[in-house]
């Protein structure tokens, strides 16, 4: 029985090999040379010009933040909210893709290589087509204008939250506050819409949030973590989102800024920042919305103030944002 097996195995492998050499020999032809590899380790935006690729290291951003290189046809975004008068940490997309290289985009500016930027150019402008033409409203409850950052969870968001440095009693309440603002039925501004958006509080956690003290965003984990630490002067908190090539979410991580005084109780006095209010506007960014500068009120504005607790409810063009990303 032995020999007869071996033969008939030996048959099989041969059969299989000659099936791919006649179904790979045309497609070599058509492929492209793959770029070359970056050299291991910091990857400078100058290196990610010269159409490099790479798998893993740490790309270094203009303004000296580190973030980990995403792997291959994925993503990772960093937003951020300031204190008034303070200067406002850039957005950065950082998009691993593969062969066509690495993109970088800091505010609106893309750099990097060449065919990676193209691709995030397109991707960018078939998205911005899609969300509301900013309407010349002034008043928090008759702008529409939102901005989508490019990526939706098309799954439920299962987080953890790390209380160690944490600068304020029920500051995990005020985040769970935060994150149920912009799911199911969401009344605010006399008007009700409808979101799918969800998320679910898992438990406490001792992993801490995939951030830099620059609010730079370090390497992917799996696990969706919020906690405190320390951010650049000014930044009140940085939601760092991992996604895919098809803009599907698949983890999220924010911390928030020890080097600020914090209330997280139903009214807040004094210096503070009310950590439901901040928490609404990072859970926007976490959900997939960007930025709006109309001057409304709106909680996606860049900046807020001490005690702003308005920005615990949703302006009409959250609203809006929200319903129609889910
Ligand atoms: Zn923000």
């Amino acid at each position: 029985m032995r020999p007869a097996r071996n033969a008939l195995t030996a048959g099989a492998i041969i059969a299989i090999v000659a099936g791919l050499t006649i179904t790979a020999a045309p497609a070599q032809a058509a492929t492209p040379a793959t770029g070359t590899r970056c050299a291991a380790g910091t990857l400078s935006v100058q290196t990610l010009e010269t159409g490099c690729t790479a798998t893993s290291g740490t790309v270094v951003t203009p303004d000296g933040r580190t973030f980990a290189l995403p792997a291959p046809g994925e993503s990772v975004m960093a937003s951020s909210t300031s204190a008034p008068g303070t200067p406002e940490l850039a957005e950065v997309v950082v998009a691993n893709n593969g062969t066509a290289g690495v993109a970088v985009r800091v505010d609106d500016a893309w750099r990097g290589s060449a065919p990676a930027v193209q691709q995030e150019r397109a991707q960018s402008a078939a998205a911005t087509t899609q969300a509301a033409p900013a309407a010349a409203a002034t008043t928090k409850c008759t702008s529409t204008a939102w901005e989508q950052a490019g990526y939706r969870w098309a799954k439920t968001v299962k987080w953890y939250y790390n209380e160690s440095g944490q600068k304020s009693t029920y500051a995990k309440n005020a985040l769970r506050k935060a994150a149920n603002t912009w799911t199911g039925t969401i009344s605010s501004c006399d008007r009700s819409v409808t979101s799918t958006a969800s998320n679910g509080y898992l438990r406490l956690a001792t992993q801490k949030p995939n951030l830099t003290d620059k609010g730079g965003c370090s390497g992917n984990n799996g696990y969706s973590v919020m906690g405190w630490g320390k951010l650049p002067t000014g930044t009140l908190g940085v939601t760092c989102v991992w996604y895919d090539g098809n803009g599907n979410a698949r983890e999220a991580d924010q911390r928030y800024a020890t080097g600020f005084k914090w209330s997280s109780t139903a009214t807040c006095s004094g210096s503070r920042f009310d950590t439901q209010a901040v928490a609404t506007h990072e859970w926007g960014h976490l959900y997939g919305l960007g930025h709006v500068n109309t001057g409304t009120g709106q909680v996606m504005e860049p900046s807020g103030g001490y005690c702003q607790l308005e920005s615990r409810t949703l302006g009409r063009g959250d609203m809006t944002g929200i319903a129609s990303l889910y």
